[in-house]
């Protein structure tokens, strides 16, 4: 069970995010609006802007993504079970939470589910040896990405 004190700290860690988040998707919407406007302008290089624009819904849609989890975080805490594992019910500790604020598992089944998913891309790539796997042992995860 998490302590008060500590169920405000990972409440205001979420609620930071929750107020990033937003501002960051009105961006994008606002963003969306101006190029709409902006289409067939003589100044702007179109290929370059359709570019940015698509990498622009990208991220929103990552945001929302995001929002999403951080909203639902948030109502997990309100009812007193944000510290529960979704998949065995066992509790996450307060560390955890403090690193990846919208996490739902405790750290077994998140290693489950990454032994999992990692078997699941080696069978797709089918004949690719391991090496062609590259770099992706590297890539540093996102905190928010869990
Ligand atoms: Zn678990």
């Amino acid at each position: 069970m998490l302590s008060q004190k500590e169920k405000n700290e990972i409440r205001k860690v979420l609620e930071e995010e929750h107020k990033r988040l937003s501002r960051t998707s009105q961006n994008a919407l606002t963003y969306s609006m101006n190029h709409e406007r902006n289409i067939g302008r003589d100044s702007i290089d179109e290929s370059m802007e359709e570019e940015i624009f698509s990498t622009e819904m990208r991220l929103h849609d990552r945001e929302k993504f995001l929002l999403n989890k951080v909203t639902k975080q948030l109502s997990r805490l309100d009812a007193n079970e944000i510290d529960v594992c979704d998949e065995c019910g066992e509790s996450i500790s307060f560390r955890r939470l403090m690193a990846r604020p919208v996490t739902t598992l405790c750290i077994d089944c998140k290693e489950q589910a990454e032994r999992e998913e990692a078997a699941a891309v080696q069978t797709g790539r089918g004949g690719l040896s391991d090496a062609d796997l590259g770099s992706d042992g590297e890539r540093a995860p996102a905190p928010l990405e869990d």
